[in-house]
């Protein structure tokens, strides 16, 4: 059998390579003589202070990692482009949906909540972000692979991902606190019961979907609105792997979905997604009976139909893992003329927190790092740790008179007129939390869906050991609809039986 591509990587680059003499040089160029010893003092004496290249070396060991990204942290990515197939320059002047376009585009998946070392398999949502290299600047579709989230108000982001990651003393995986927190914010419901319906696992990340999750806008020729979401369709087909088969393979090959993308894209298996948008004027946004920037909902297909937009294609791996892919910074405030945001406060949150995220991790000019870096800047921004772009003798301050950047047309949306009082509105949960849920406990799952999601959710809420816990959680589903809480109550019941607790 021919060995997997990811197994031959180093073979590959030998033979591409075999011709090439390069000698071991220091990070300033100066030739390593003697890159196996130190120098000693005799056979058997001390080290002396002046050998550079081994304080080198052990220096940049030192520096060899980045802070792990607090969510996102695991991931894969890969590149390709994005081809426009039907026409929506009605809606949007963005280069990117020019009819016939083709954007160079970076695709990072990943796990949430899961640390660098976790298994890809686990039960977590998945990331789904795409970067458009476009003329215009670089615009990131940061989505997930669920079309909906756990809250809207981004004050709680720090909330819930604490509440999903390891507990403070023991640093295990807390069933307490996931349940304790999802259970007394209930706009969380809809997202649970994704999370733990069979998509909860995909089989590969070119096995799902993709959403952009968010409420966005585009902005046409005279500036006027149009509210839209955005869908990314696997062209492979949905497929899924049940906890059984997900816990086995997180034994054996904890890099199964990284290692599937890279061979599938090696042995030129391409894998692709069919983009759709949903459209939404802002005067149809008035009269829905729920809110439309409110990301724990989705818009039902009936109301705001798929409309077809184009095809992203994946068919080139990263050329080096830490350059390409630990080093790729996206964010939802990375937007292009043509597209805008919208009301919806957790995507609001995330225009502040992801900039600077990267600052942190990556430094101040992390946007110029190559794998970030758009095809032309040209600003008033200077100087800073690792600053390679830094605009020769251009003018460092605006207005000038010395051929400085200039102010150039840019499709911004109209002034939008916006009355209110500030303050502070809880998002908390209302009735209409749960009738999304319902649909897709009812009408989306079959009967044997519903029994394995049923299943995959007393799996985990029976290792909480706190009963009032335990009944907020019941009493959670049982507000999405009755028959759901009872077969919960039940198959709990039995299972603690089961285990003789
Ligand atoms: P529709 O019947 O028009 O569409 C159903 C949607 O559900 C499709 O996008 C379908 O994706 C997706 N779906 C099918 N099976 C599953 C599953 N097992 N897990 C997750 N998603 C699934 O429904 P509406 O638009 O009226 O929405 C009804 C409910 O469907 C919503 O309340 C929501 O829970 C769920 N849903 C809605 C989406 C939306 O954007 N409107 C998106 C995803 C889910 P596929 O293309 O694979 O068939």
């Amino acid at each position: 059998m021919k060995p997997l591509p990811s197994t031959t990587q180093l073979p590959r680059w030998k033979e591409k390579n075999k011709d090439q003499k390069k000698c071991i040089t220091t990070a300033e160029g100066i030739l390593v003589t003697h890159p196996t010893s130190s120098i000693t003092v005799g056979q058997h004496g001390p080290i002396v202070l002046y050998d550079s290249n081994l304080n080198e070396s052990l220096a940049q060991f030192n520096r060899e990692r980045l802070p792990e990204r607090v969510v996102h942290a695991k991931g894969s990515a890969a590149f390709g482009h994005f081809e426009v197939t039907n026409d929506i320059t009605k809606y949007t002047t963005s280069k990117i949906f020019e009819l016939g376009k083709k954007t160079p585009i970076a695709v990072r998946f990943s796990r949430v909540a899961g640390s660098l070392g976790s298994a890809d398999t686990d039960m977590d949502p998945r990331g789904f972000a795409i970067k458009f290299y476009s003329e215009e600047g670089n615009w990131d579709l940061v989505g997930n692979n669920t079309p909906i989230f756990f809250i809207r108000d981004p004050i709680l982001f720090p909330q819930l991902i604490h509440s999903q990651k390891p507990n403070p003393v023991t640093n295990l995986r807390e069933w307490n606190q996931f349940w304790d927190f999802l259970s007394l914010r209930q706009e969380s419901v809809h997202q649970l019961m994704f999370l733990f319906s069979d998509r909860g696992i995909p089989q590969s990340y070119r096995h799902m979907h993709g959403y952009g999750s968010h409420t966005f806008s585009f902005v046409d020729k005279d500036q006027k609105l149009t509210y839209c979401k955005f869908h990314y369709k696997t062209d492979q087909g949905i497929k899924n792997l049940s906890p059984a088969e997900a816990q086995r393979i997180a034994g054996e090959d904890p890099n199964y979905y990284g290692r599937d993308l890279y061979d599938a894209i090696e042995n030129k298996n391409y894998p692709s997604w069919t983009l759709y948008v949903q459209l939404m004027t802002p005067e149809q946004a008035k009269t829905k009976s729920y809110d439309p920037f409110d990301i724990t909902k989705v818009w039902p297909h009936s109301e705001q139909p798929l409309i077809k937009v184009g095809r992203l294609l994946l068919n080139k791996n990263p050329s080096n893992y830490f350059a390409e892919v630990e080093q790729l910074a996206f964010s939802p405030s990375n937007i292009t003329p043509g597209i805008w945001i919208s009301p919806d406060r957790l995507l609001q949150g995330r225009l502040i927190s992801y900039p600077d995220a990267h600052r942190y991790r990556l430094g101040t000019n992390y946007a110029q790092l190559p794998i970030n870096c758009p095809f032309k800047v040209s600003n008033y921004q200077r100087d800073g740790a690792s600053n390679v772009i830094n605009q020769g003798g251009a003018p460092n301050y605006y207005p000038n008179s010395f051929s400085g950047p200039i102010e150039c047309p840019h499709n911004y949306p109209l002034p939008q007129q916006i009355e209110g009082k500030a303050g502070h509105y809880d998002t908390g949960t209302t009735e209409d939390d749960y009738k999304q849920a319902n649909i897709f406990y009812n009408k989306i799952l079959d009967a044997p869906a519903r029994g394995r999601l049923e299943d995959n959710l007393v799996s985990t809420f029976k290792k909480v050991t706190n009963e009032k816990v335990k009944n907020n959680v019941l009493q959670m589903f049982s507000n999405v609809d009755q028959t759901f809480g009872n077969n919960l109550k039940e198959k709990l019941r039995k299972s603690l039986m089961q285990e003789g607790s």
